[in-house]
């Protein structure tokens, strides 16, 4: 027998705003399905509204539910140059009339007119936003640093600025957007054993983290598979370890995430963060040309270049009834357009 928690009655304690829209379709999705061997559903998280929204908008019903309840006038957040997260916060920003700094920094090598300007820095843009860049994308800390420095000026010119805290270390506050996630899943779902197995993209591994406990919570045992977007297997299965113990604590849950539950694929990691590969452009045409769905290079693509190794290898076995989750990231398509303009021109 598997425990039920009160998950509902847990998360109520926590201000959140309302920021999307839900619950999002769970989409049967046939033509892809027959192409990899799976009765596939996908969890449409790309639709949640909000700018274009995507898994970030979850998140942040949480931190900006924490920053009204502070007052805050400003918020801030820092990311790669082409960030979802960057982009939904301006979006929330602007929808809640508060002022916006987003710092991009350079954590990929790409320099062409599209990635620099277009996609997400686009619409960063044309939401308000107050952007500023950074060029040591792999150094978080100073980064961080950077972030609260302008922070300290707002609050000298007398503004209520809240830094959106997504370094490792803080509390995780994101997470409890897929602890509700994977609360509104499971109400669509034929019961607690529907699924054989769920697939999600795992980067900060908030939304890994949070849908991981959220489903455990709720009695759902099947494996949660996260595809790595940015570190290694290794590395990623700590830190979801270590999420899931703080989402657990945060909630006041005792712990129903054990070490076997903790599954990261890097299969189709190499060459690296935000880096488009062989298997991501793969399988961003075969979402495109099945289903029409359309997907990213940087995180939903990777992650579905990841279901498709797992069915290729058998780990997930053939006729497997699966749940993708499509965290969005669409915008990011557009600040790719050099790069997957002539990976379509080589292939005429
Ligand atoms: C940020 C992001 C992810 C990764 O989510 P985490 O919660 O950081 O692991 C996946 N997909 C998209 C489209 C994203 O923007």
């Amino acid at each position: 027998m598997t425990m039920r928690h009160d998950v509902s009655g847990l998360l109520a304690a926590f201000p959140a705003t309302p920021l999307g829209h839900y619950p999002t379709p769970l989409d049967a999705a046939p033509r892809l399905g027959d192409a990899l061997g799976l009765d596939l559903h996908i969890k449409r998280d790309d639709a949640t509204g909000l700018a274009f929204g995507g898994n970030k908008i979850r998140q942040l019903e949480f931190y900006l539910g924490k920053a009204l309840a502070q007052n805050a006038d400003t918020i801030l957040i820092t990311g790669a140059v082409q960030s979802n997260y960057v982009r939904a916060a301006a979006g929330a920003a602007a929808k809640l009339g508060l002022r916006c700094h987003v710092q991009l920094e350079d954590r990929v090598p790409l320099y062409d007119e599209c990635y620099v300007n277009s996609g997400n820095v686009l619409v960063d843009r044309l939401l308000g936003a107050m952007v500023h860049t950074y060029p040591e994308g792999e150094d978080e800390a100073g980064a961080d640093a950077r972030l609260h420095e302008i922070a300290d000026e707002e609050r000298r010119q007398g503004f209520n600025p809240y830094v959106i805290p997504l370094g490792p270390g803080n509390p995780p506050i994101g997470a409890l957007g897929y602890v509700k996630g994977a609360m509104e899943l499971v109400e669509q779902l034929d019961g607690p054993d529907a699924i054989d197995a769920f697939v999600v993209p795992s980067g900060s591994g908030m939304t890994h983290g949070g849908f991981l406990v959220g489903l455990r919570a709720l009695g759902v045992r099947a494996p949660v598979f996260g595809i790595c977007v940015r570190r290694d297997a290794d590395a990623q299965a700590q830190r979801i370890a270590d999420n899931c113990r703080n989402v657990e604590e945060l909630l006041g849950l005792p712990t129903v995430v054990s070490g076997d539950d903790i599954r990261t694929v890097d299969d189709v990691l190499s060459p690296g963060y935000g880096r488009l590969n062989d298997a991501t452009y793969e399988a961003v045409l075969l979402a495109a040309r099945t289903e029409g769905l359309m997907l990213d290079t940087v995180y939903s693509g990777r992650a579905l270049a990841g279901l498709v190794h797992l069915a290729k290898e058998g780990v997930i076995a053939r006729g497997s009834t699966v749940v993708f989750l499509h965290t969005g990231g669409t915008p990011a398509l557009f600040g790719y357009s050099e790069v997957l303009n002539d990976r379509l021109a080589s292939a005429e």
